[in-house]
């Protein structure tokens, strides 16, 4: 006892003396820290320090206050967002026809793009003083997405100018000049902007892109003039075949000095015509047979005035910190809608396809193999309208939140990609024969690239999502690391000393707090409301903690090695994204007035992300470099065993039976798809189809009992079914019209497209009339 208490009074002494404390304990570590701290470029800093910490820092904290995101409310529309949603917004969808889109012309018609032009499309983030919409990110994220259930190429086209780009770029660092010049014709879409980054030896690694600038005098408008001889290659450019404002990133170089004493000034980013002298615009590409313009860029030796530079000279080797802090809000928004199209999509015509198609006289949503998917699809979607909700209500209350903006681009589109595998698989043949009748293959064919751009997703997950959230959500790390950075050492030490004791104290109680969560499966763990949600607020709250002693361990022993153990980080990036997912979840829910015919849906989300966040740990403690370690870790996150289950049997049935139901809960979770009300078009046929048939199942279903008895021939449908089940009294002629109805209705939904040999040869798709 009395050993104990010597103890207890030296450790006392050591931390509760300042003096003591710095030379014994801050200072050692001080140094420690300042060598094993990842060598970091300035690239990488400015884009680490880039963008906000929202809800993420929450999470990070190990005690998410979950009334402060329960508190804060989702967006709703203006009135005059509204008004273009009902109004612009239809005309251009009832337009649009996807198939004719990507083989006729490859291009959107030339009325759709007068429609965009006129009702200002491209200019939702344009202010209203320069003729923009001025729209919010919510009112921008519904647009795009319900312009994706129609058409990938017209949703991308509209995107671009309104993500990263230089309308957003003028708005935020142009000069009154350039913006003056600039954003009324953008607004009116007189100018067609595009923005290039990306060449071919510069892709994920945009940082160290090959394209240069070199300030020189040269010749413009007659005049001798200080400015840029810029020599570029780019690729992959979206808009860059039609565009006439070449918004051009390159690396700024003054060997002569006539900026200043810097000779290596930095990634730049200029406006350019792309009727200007030697601007080149190259070919178009081809992504994956998606008409949306893409395409080359190049110059050599290309002379610009100094004015061109975006923001003026003050902003020359600014470029880098200008994309990233830019690129937060576009990440968020735009491939997210692509993601969100294709999960509203594919939950409601699936659930109508599902009922539509009968096997061995069911709905092939009955058999148990069919449900285990569609209780994905409807899981998945609504995990996907759920993050899309919540990381739009941070954006429009000003926010610029990098790390979640990753984690949202990546996870949405990765749930898109999930949804659409399972919507083919439930769709089979019918998915796959591509046609005027295929509502999934061209998004099918489309989605790797929402994967792919503004961030490749296996770049978002590894590198992004944890290297820049252990930094920037962890409630001392960054604080810590500006200390270790201060050139007065002294200063530096002072200021490390009060966090190091702070971060001590956070690491001990994320440990016991674990434990205790652990031993007692969170019972005791913080939750803002009862019933049937309380226990997964309960489990966020416990794995919050969890994720809080891991990162502090990987942080100090692997160091500045942990940034090259990308699959090790990158699980701690998973389980960070699935505890926000997961309160995306929880707080639509909430949002949504807790409606109880949502909680199947509910239940099976939450359950995927613990599942996934499980999942994540388990990979991690296996592959923890320290073994003992990793072990000690997952007795205390998990002291009874990892016991996060796969989502249960019941709710995907649940899911499944709701999908193939028309009503209220059908439209809630897929507002944003598109279906033309019209009977030619194959939405509008599927739907029409769906009711009819539901409103007639009990006639089906006798019919189909008839034929299985023998009293009807088999091998009969269509017409001559109807006819005989009314001539053999089955049904009576009353019933007999409801069901030719219904009958044909159904076998036009059944039908896939077929198209004349020699049209095929000549590359043109005139669909077969239906047999
Ligand atoms: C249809 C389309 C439109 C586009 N539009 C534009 C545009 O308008 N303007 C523009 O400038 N660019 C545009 N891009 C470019 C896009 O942003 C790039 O394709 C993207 O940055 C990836 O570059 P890359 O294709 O060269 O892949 P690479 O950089 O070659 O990457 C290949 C793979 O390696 C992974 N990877 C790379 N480095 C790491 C790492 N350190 N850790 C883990 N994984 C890593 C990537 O995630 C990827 O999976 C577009 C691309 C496409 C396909």
């Amino acid at each position: 006892m009395s050993i104990f208490l010597i103890l207890l009074v030296a450790v006392l002494i050591v931390f509760g003396v300042p003096d003591i404390r710095r030379s014994l304990i801050s200072k050692p570590v001080f140094r420690v820290f300042k060598k094993i701290l990842p060598p970091m470029s300035a690239t990488e800093r400015e884009a680490m320090e880039a963008g906000d910490v929202w809800w993420d820092g929450e999470l990070f904290s190990g005690r998410p206050d979950w009334f402060k995101l329960l508190n804060t409310k989702p967006h709703g529309f203006s009135a005059e967002e509204q008004a273009f949603i009902d109004g612009p917004l239809e005309e251009l969808l009832a337009m649009l026809d996807d198939f004719k889109i990507n083989t006729e012309g490859h291009d959107l018609p030339p009325e759709v793009w007068a429609h965009l032009r006129k009702h200002r499309f491209f200019a939702m983030i344009i202010g209203k003083e320069y003729g923009g919409l001025d729209f919010s990110a919510t009112a921008n994220s519904h647009i795009v997405s319900r312009i994706a259930t129609r058409s990938l190429s017209a949703a991308v086209t509209v995107m671009v100018p309104n993500s990263l780009g230089p309308g957003e770029l003028l708005t935020h660092y142009g000069t009154m000049e350039q913006k003056e010049h600039w954003l009324p014709a953008l607004a009116k879409g007189d100018e067609i902007p595009c923005f290039a980054l990306t060449g071919p030896e510069a892709g994920s690694d945009a940082g160290g892109i090959p394209d240069t600038g070199v300030v020189c005098k040269g010749t413009f408008n007659g005049e001798e003039v200080v400015g840029i001889k810029l020599n570029w290659s780019k690729r992959y450019i979206t808009l860059a075949p039609v565009a006439t404002v070449l918004g051009l990133a390159f690396k700024l170089y003054d060997p002569e000095q006539l900026l200043g004493e810097q000779e290596e000034i930095g990634i730049t980013c200029a406006l350019i015509p792309t009727s200007h002298d030697g601007v080149e615009i190259g070919d178009r590409h081809l992504p994956l047979m998606q008409a949306f313009m893409n395409g080359t860029t190049y110059g050599k030796d290309v002379f610009i005035p100094l004015d061109w530079i975006i923001g003026g000279v003050k902003y020359a080797g600014k470029g880098w910190r200008m994309l990233v802090e830019c690129l937060s809000a576009g990440r968020g928004i735009s491939l997210p809608a692509l993601a969100t199209a294709t999960g509203h999509n594919v939950q409601r015509f699936t659930g109508a396809y599902a009922f539509v198609r009968q096997q061995f006289g069911l709905p092939i949503g009955k058999f148990e193999g069919v449900q285990e998917a569609m209780g994905r699809i409807g899981g998945l979607n609504y995990s996907i309208e759920s993050m899309r909700r919540l990381t739009l209500t941070a954006l429009d209350e000003g926010y610029s939140p990098s790390v979640i903006t990753a984690m949202t681009k990546y996870h949405m589109t990765e749930m898109g990609r999930q949804v659409l595998n399972d919507g083919l698989d439930v769709h089979a043949g019918k998915g796959i024969q591509m046609g005027p009748l295929n509502y999934l293959a061209s998004n099918y064919m489309g989605i790797p690239i929402s994967i792919t751009v503004e961030g490749a997703n296996i770049l978002t997950r590894n590198l992004m999502i944890f290297g820049q959230g252990a930094t920037r959500c962890h409630p001392y790390v960054l604080a810590e690391m500006e200390a270790a950075a201060n050139p007065d050492e002294e200063a530096g030490l002072r200021n490390f000393d009060q966090l190091l004791i702070k971060h001590i104290g956070f690491a001990v109680s994320n440990t016991f707090a674990s434990l205790w969560h652990g031993l007692t499966g969170a019972r005791f763990a913080n939750a803002p409301v009862g019933g049937e949600t309380i226990r997964y607020y309960q489990q966020l709250s416990r794995m919050s903690r969890a994720l809080a002693l891991c990162a502090d361990v990987s942080m100090l022993t692997m160091g500045g090695d942990l940034k090259r153990k990308e699959m090790i980080s990158a699980r701690l990036g998973d389980v960070l994204s699935h505890l926000y997912i997961g309160s995306a979840i929880l707080k639509r829910f909430e949002d949504d007035g807790r409606q109880v015919a949502d909680l199947p849906f509910v239940h099976y989300a939450m359950q995927l992300q613990l599942h996934l966040i499980g999942q994540a740990f388990r990979g991690f403690f296996k592959n923890f470099p320290n073994p003992w370690l990793g072990r000690l870790l997952s007795v205390l996150v998990f002291p009874w065993g990892n016991r996060y289950d796969k989502p249960a049997d019941a709710h995907a049935q649940a899911i499944a039976d709701s999908m193939m139901e028309p009503g209220v809960l059908r439209d809630r979770h897929t507002f944003l798809s598109y279906w033309k009300d019209d009977e030619e078009d194959v939405t509008g046929h599927m739907e029409l189809a769906f009711t009819h048939m539901v409103a007639n199942i009990e006639l089906f279903k006798k019919v189909y009992k008839a034929q299985k008895q023998g009293v009807l021939d088999s091998n009969l449908n269509g017409d001559a079914l109807v006819q005989a089940a009314v001539a053999e009294e089955v049904i009576s002629t009353e019933e007999g019209e409801k069901l030719a109805v219904a009958e044909r209705l159904r076998l036009r939904a059944i039908a896939v497209d077929s198209f004349a040999a020699e049209a095929m040869k000549s590359g043109r798709y005139q669909t077969q009339p239906l047999r």
